[in-house]
């Protein structure tokens, strides 16, 4: 009787047993999902980003996906020089938002990047110990998580603009191989032409793309990478003190005298704007050294005259491009090789191009356009800015004809674009809802995710 009992509970648990076989042949299995965060800690603020991707299509391209950003409210981290106690309260909100959003299976095995840029390069040229401290204070905060921390550093300017073109290129599908009936019959492959990255930051900005059959002739601009069974010789630039806001310091120290009485007229601010600025902040940064000089009062006060030209030449002068050791320049004696192909310009690039696009309503596709957009935008009384764009925070809005006039320099005398290669820069803030930044590039490359051969299934073509 025992035996069958036995006999027919185990004919029942085959049955089962057979069901669930069939299930799992009929049913895909859940797919298997695993995260990644990367801090991006700027000079004017710290970004998280939360990556997921399928664990079994690691090595294909294009499967990486932004699953949350967020904002770390505050300034950036080279500002908690003097209170390094506050940085575990600061990033405190977007990690406790990192553990709700990953499950808490996967918590332990999700790798935590945290890279620092522009601003913590400039604090490290005044104080190495300053920056340390500040280091050391993030990475004891972000191992206080359930996560995988993999350290805190500051990341080159060739790391930052490498990085971003990774970004952008893996985003846009160009390592993947041409589509086409070419490609297919015939035994060469056709590598894509990649976008060049144009990364505006606030302390830095970075020029990278494969130059036309020329050679890097500064070694110290020449990335060599294999990606995906391709190789890529790549030129990179990343232009200290020429981000947004020290290009701005720059400005106001060269510009202001030392028998103004205190005040500085300023084309690139509207008129009817005022502004008081400090000396010691003006003279805090090592991109004013240059133009430091014994002024006899502690504060200025800028004062807009709204002049698009005039301030066009006041940045102009911030650019030497009298002398050049190489067949060409950018300025400063930087090697740039002429440009070539299509760019993607992001961060600041975006953020205020942006502003100004849905300004005109229309694209701001032409050079020109946007010169004259300027010219009106820059003219106007600092009132009636405020009060056609009541949503916009303040402090980017008095400064967008500054920034304005400055993207266009930068890039028009700075790295030679011309009218007609203008409409070669796509502005673009994020791709297939993952910004555009290096943070992305920072994350593939740390996790090994990016293959030097082509897997041996070919990669998703990008949709
Ligand atoms: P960083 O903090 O070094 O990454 O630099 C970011 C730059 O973008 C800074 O110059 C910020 O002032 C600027 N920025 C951020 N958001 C905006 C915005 N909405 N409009 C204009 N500029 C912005």
């Amino acid at each position: 009787k025992n035996i069958l009992i036995i006999l027919g509970f185990s004919s029942v648990l085959a049955v089962i047993a057979l069901i669930a076989v069939g299930l799992t042949q009929n049913k895909p299995l859940p797919e298997n999902f695993k995260y990644g965060i990367v801090l991006d800690a700027g000079s004017s603020h710290t970004n998280l980003y939360i990556y997921k991707w399928p664990a079994e299509k690691e090595n294909d391209t294009g499967v990486v996906q932004q699953l949350q950003e967020c904002q770390v409210k505050g300034p950036g981290i080279s500002k908690y020089a003097q209170k390094t106690n506050e940085i575990g309260t600061y990033l405190a909100e977007c990690m406790e938002m990192s553990t709700e959003l990953i499950p808490t299976s996967k918590q332990h095995a999700t790798p935590v990047y945290l890279g620092a840029t522009a601003g913590m390069r400039l604090l490290r040229m005044e104080s190495e110990q300053s920056a340390d401290r500040v280091l050391d204070a993030v990475s004891r905060s972000l191992s206080n998580y359930p996560f995988d921390f993999q350290g805190a550093k500051i990341i080159t300017g060739q790391e930052e603009g490498a990085y971003g073109w990774i970004t952008i290129n893996y985003l846009l599908g160009r390592f993947t191989q041409k589509q086409g009936w070419l490609n297919l019959i015939s035994r060469d492959r056709q590598k894509q032409e990649t976008f060049g990255a144009l990364d505006l930051g606030g302390a830095s900005t970075q020029i990278t793309f494969v130059p036309l059959n020329s050679t890097i002739e500064a070694p110290e601009n020449s990335l060599q990478f294999r990606l995906y069974g391709e190789d890529y010789t790549v030129y990179t630039n990343s232009f200290l003190c020429y981000g947004k806001d020290q290009a701005l310091w720059q400005k106001l120290a060269k510009d202001i005298q030392v028998s103004s009485g205190g005040t500085l007229m300023d084309p690139c601010f509207h008129p009817g704007f005022t502004k008081v600025v400090n000396v010691s902040e003006l003279y805090g940064t090592p991109c004013t050294k240059r133009f430091k000089k014994k002024l006899p009062f502690d504060q200025f006060q800028i004062q807009g005259t709204g002049d698009y030209e005039q301030c066009q030449q006041s940045i102009l002068e911030l650019f030497n491009s009298s002398y050049c050791p190489y067949s060409h320049c950018a300025f400063n004696g930087i090697f740039l090789p002429p440009l070539h192909g299509s760019f993607g310009a992001f961060s600041a690039f975006y953020f205020v191009m942006d502003f100004f696009k849905k300004m005109a309503k229309d694209s701001v596709s032409s050079q020109e356009k946007m010169t004259e957009l300027l010219r009106k935008f820059c003219s106007k009384p600092w009132a009636e800015v405020k009060t056609s764009h009541p949503t916009v925070k303040e402090k980017y809005l008095n400064e967008y004809c500054f920034s304005g006039a400055y993207i266009l320099t930068l890039l028009l005398q700075g790295y030679n674009f011309t009218g007609s290669s203008w409409d070669q820069i796509q502005f673009m803030g994020k791709i297939d809802g993952s910004n555009a930044g290096w943070t992305l590039g920072y994350m593939l490359n740390l996790t090994n995710m990016i293959p030097a051969e082509q897997p041996l299934s070919p990669p998703l073509p990008h949709s």
